[in-house]
């Protein structure tokens, strides 16, 4: 069994919903490699080979697999999360233990949209990345024009959670992101 325990180690606010929370969950062992597999049979991951990440979009909520821990975004509470973390337990074991009738999949899937990049910006418009507003810096920042180290606001502590989530989203996506500021 590659995957046989987690447990959650974190939990924090939710940025698109205050009544929801963010869960983070450490993992025995380490899970990367039914990456490629669920890639190939799960349909709108964001798949990082080289960083080690997946991101699974289910029911408009976002769970990032790492090596050795995973992320849950938009969760009603810890009951949900549980639940989510037991599916994608028998989700990552059974994808494994199938791998040999799976035909892994190594690319990148679907794209970041610049809305999902939007929501997590600042949202002020104060022009001092040089564009006029915070979603034409997203557009850019999306085909990789501007880097987002630009959004000099979002680096300040007023930020430090949309920040975290935004970073881990690019980070995720195959984006180069300041790794001092990514969650460990
Ligand atoms: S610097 Fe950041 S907050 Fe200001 S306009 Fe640009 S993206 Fe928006």
């Amino acid at each position: 069994m590659l995957l046989s325990s987690y447990k959650i180690t974190r939990t924090l606010p939710c940025l698109a919903d205050p009544e929801k929370i963010r869960v983070i969950a450490e993992v025995s062992g380490e899970i990367y490699e039914a990456f490629p597999y669920l890639n190939a049979i799960l349909k709108g991951c964001i798949y990082n080979h080289p960083a080690l990440t997946l991101t699974i979009k289910k029911d408009g909520k976002l769970f990032t697999l790492h090596a050795q821990h995973i992320t849950l975004a938009k969760i009603e509470d810890e009951k949900e999360a549980e639940e989510i973390l037991i599916w994608l337990k028998d989700l990552i074991n059974d994808t494994y233990e199938n791998r040999d009738r799976i035909e892994p999949n190594f690319s990148k899937g679907a794209e970041l949209k610049a809305l999902d990049i939007f929501k997590l910006l600042p949202g002020t418009s104060c022009k001092k990345c040089g564009e006029m507003t915070c979603l034409a810096f997203a557009v850019k920042l999306v085909g990789r024009d501007i880097e987002i180290t630009k959004c000099d606001p979002l680096f300040s502590e007023k930020y430090q959670e949309k920040r975290n989530v935004l970073l881990e989203l690019l980070h995720a996506a195959g984006f180069e992101v300041p790794s001092e500021f990514l969650n460990p």
